[in-house]
Parts: C-alpha cells; structure tokens; sequence
C-alpha cells in the first residue's frame, strides 16, 4: 500500500469542494426553475462520467488544471528538477474566493499547492482583453496595433479594462465574490484567448511548483488559518527563480505543441504573456483586495522587470509594447480613493463587453464602488447622522476610528471580541473583505436593520482600514 503523505491528505479534504459545488448548483437551479440548465449539468456531468477522461481525472471541473500540472512536471523533469521531488508536490484548485496561489510545505518533505478559482477568472479577464489586440497583430495590422499600443489604446480604449477590473475588485472587497462582465470576441480571438489563458494558468501554477521543485520553504506559520492569500516568499531572488523556472517550463510546453508549425517561433512570447498575465492577476489581487498584504510577491512592474531581463531583445519588446495598457488598467482599477476611475454602469452595454446580469446589479456595483472611494469625512458623517436612526455608538465607534482607535471603534460596533485582535494585528495579512463581514456581523448583532449593514458596513471598514495597515 502507498503510504498517503501530509499533502494527500491535505489535498483529499480540499477536494470534496467540487461535490458540494455541484450539489449547490443543483439546488440554485431548480430554486431558478431553471429546468434547461439542470438538464444541461446533467447532460455535461453523464458525458463526463463516460469519458475517457473520467478514470483518469479526479473531476470534471478541476481537469484542466490536472492537465496542466502533468504536463508541467514532465517539463520541469526534462529542464532537470528531480522527479521524487515533484512527485512529492500536489496541486489543488480551490474554491475560495480569498485565496491567490500558495504553496504550503509539510514537515513529511511533500507540498500541497493551492490555486484558487478567482485567480484564474481574473487572469481570464486579462486573457480575454489582450487577445483582442493580439488577434489584430495577427490579421495583419501591426503598424496600427504598435501605434495603438504606443498611444496607450491598445484593443480598444483602456478605460474598458479598468472598468472590467473595478468591477470584479468592487465585488470582490464587499461580496468576496469573483463576479466578472463578459467581453465578446471574434472567433479567432477567442482561440486566442483560450491560449493566452492557459499559458497564465500553467505559469500560475508552474510558479508554486518551482517553488517546491527548487526546495524554498515558505514561511506559513505567519499567516492566520483563515486568511488565505499568496504565502510566497519575500525574498526577491527566489521569487524570481520561481518565476524563471515556470517561464521555462510554459516555454518547452508550447515548443512541444506548436513543433512543426510556423507558430513555434514566437513560444517565447506566448509563454512571457502568460507569464505577465499571471503576474497583473496577482499583482491586481493584492493591491486591490488587501488592506495588509503580509509577505507577498514583489510587485507586477518590478517582478516582470526582472523577468524580462532574462529573456530576448524581440520578445522584450513586445511584451512592454502589450503591457503598457494592462498595467495601467491594472494600476486604475487598484486605486481605491477620490482620484479613482469610478466603475459606470454604462461600461455593460459597450461593445465588446455585455452582461446578461440585471441593469440593477450594475448599478449596484457602480453606486459601491463611488460609496468606498469618498473621503473619510464623508462616511464620518454618514455614520454620525444614521446615529439618529441606530444609536449614539455609531457616530462615537466612527469618530473613535478616525482618530486611530480603530479596535475601541470595532468593539463598539459590535465586532466579538475574539475577532478584534486578528483584524489590528500588523503582523498579519488582512483582507477588505474579512474587516467588512466582520463588521456586517457586528451591526447584526447589535441589531441594525438588515438593509443598512451593508452600507454601514462599507462605511465603518472604509474608515478603520485606514488605522490598520
Ligand atoms: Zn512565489
């Protein structure tokens, strides 16, 4: 019998996810009276299950991902990482929304890599966007697409990603939710884009697994247990062999692939957007998500500075020739502030993006996202004027907030007292999210009407994330 080691059993509990999921979505379509949909998860599930793929897959949803890890470790074998070693690494793609991408190393010498759902959506928005222009360069025009791209309005004008990205960010900081808009494309740029998303995804992973192929211990005991986020080391010059490492590997894939085609001499390149891809995704995730980050990566422009250091003149520039517009989309959808590119509702009814989600949920989003950009005086005096409606402590918990008693200010407004001390602790990464439904279930319990939590909620976090970074 093959002894389990602390990453199998790690990975077992992590997995039953998919089950439940798939349970859940049941239960969401039939509370639809969506009968077409039921029968289409049926239909997909049955189809699965007589695959050639079902006895070879853990799971229909989670496959891909199966794959890649695969193909991943025998490319790594090929570039001469030790076969025991990367035997001894699993992969997980987990359903948390609060998780990036981690590697988490046991004391049996095995390593358990964690990818979550919302990091993939995410790197699938920027996969989505780029291949746009990158199907333009294809067809022929690349005078138009460098000129496009020089002016900064590459694929389209920039403002639709950083609406794209605000709106998955907004849903994000207050749902944790990985909500996004779709974006209509052309057959060819959806190919495209499938190919763009699989090189970020192979990166995202092949990333954690160097990690463990190349022996860096991560220092996970510095994290809370429930704070999921990129427990990836501090130290630059790991990072970037990680990167390097998982660079190489996506590489040899795509040269494996596209041998004998014509395609095969731009593999660098493919690879190095995935790459850069995967890098905005974190990079956005982190900046845009977190009120204390922790030990996390090295910034997007310094991490792909450094990666591009590495590779060829060509593809060097043409990666900065892409990258100009993501990045500064990347850059305006983190910005949470007055100066902020505010997300609009009218963004879901311009071409190419569409949304079959009501014009409510949009405006919704729109109306959050303009409510956690205003000034702290603003939200001082929401709070201090709903006093009238809910009770003193609210104005005097924000009052204590604004002048840097941020754990009195969650106290008084109803945060349990075991929960205070993770949220002020400075040692310890903090999601907006977690300060947010922490606060929800404060005015809960203090008995606030339901339709005001929220909006008290975004308030009072907005105020006290300010004390505690
Ligand atoms: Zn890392």
């Amino acid at each position: 019998m093959i002894r389990k080691t602390m990453a199998d059993r790690k990975y077992e509990l992590l997995r039953a996810d998919r089950e439940v999921q798939r349970g859940e979505m049941r239960k969401r379509l039939r509370e639809l009276g969506d009968e077409a949909g039921l029968r289409e998860l049926e239909a997909a599930t049955a189809a699965w299950q007589q695959s050639e793929w079902a006895g070879k897959y853990e799971d229909m949803m989670t496959a891909p991902e199966e794959l890649v890890t695969e193909q991943l470790k025998a490319a790594m074998t090929d570039l001469g990482a030790s076969t025991e070693r990367l035997a001894s690494v699993r992969v997980v793609k987990t359903l948390r929304e609060d998780v990036s991408a981690q590697m988490t190393p046991f004391s049996d010498g095995s390593g358990l890599v964690n990818v979550a759902d919302a990091t993939l959506t995410l790197c699938s928005h920027y996969a989505r966007y780029i291949s746009i222009s990158l199907t333009q360069l294809a067809s022929g025009s690349f005078g138009a697409t460098v000129r496009a791209a020089r002016a900064g309005n590459m694929g389209g004008d920039p403002a639709v990603l950083t609406g794209l990205l605000r709106y998955y960010c907004t849903n994000q900081r207050v749902y944790a939710l990985a909500a996004k808009l779709g974006l209509r494309l052309d057959l060819e740029a959806e190919k495209n884009a499938a190919f763009l998303y699989l090189q970020a995804s192979q990166f995202i992973i092949g990333h954690e697994i160097a990690h463990h192929a190349l022996g860096h211990q991560s220092a996970v005991s510095g994290f809370s247990p429930d704070e999921h986020i990129p427990v990836c080391s501090d130290n630059q010059a790991r990072e970037l062999e990680a990167d390097l490492f998982a660079y190489r590997a996506s590489k040899r894939l795509i040269e494996q692939e596209l041998a004998g085609h014509a395609e095969a001499a731009d593999a660098a390149t493919f690879s190095l957007l995935g790459a850069l891809i995967a890098m905005l995704a974190v990079h956005l995730t982190e900046r845009a998500l977190f009120i204390r980050r922790g030990c996390t990566h090295p910034s997007a422009r310094v991490r792909s500075a450094l990666l591009l250091d590495q590779v060829g003149e060509r593809e060097q520039q043409f990666a900065r020739i892409f990258l100009s517009t993501p990045l500064a989309a990347t850059e305006a959808a983190s910005t949470i502030s007055e100066e902020a590119q505010l997300f609009s509702w009218e963004l879901a009814g311009t071409p190419p993006v569409y949304t079959s989600l009501p014009h409510m949920d949009m405006l919704k989003i729109a109306h959050l996202d303009a409510w956690q950009c205003r000034p702290e005086s603003w939200h001082l005096a929401l709070l201090e004027s709903e006093s009238q409606e809910s009770g003193a402590w609210l104005g005097e918990a924000a009052q204590l907030a604004v002048s840097g008693n941020p754990a009195e200010a969650l106290r008084l407004w109803g945060v349990r007292k075991a929960g205070i001390a993770p949220l002020c602790d400075s040692a310890k990464p903090l999601l907006f999210f977690t300060l947010m439904d922490s606060l929800r279930q404060g005015f809960k319990a203090r008995g606030v009407e339901s339709v005001r939590t929220d909006g008290y909620a975004l308030a009072a976090a907005t105020l006290a994330a300010r004390h505690l970074t």
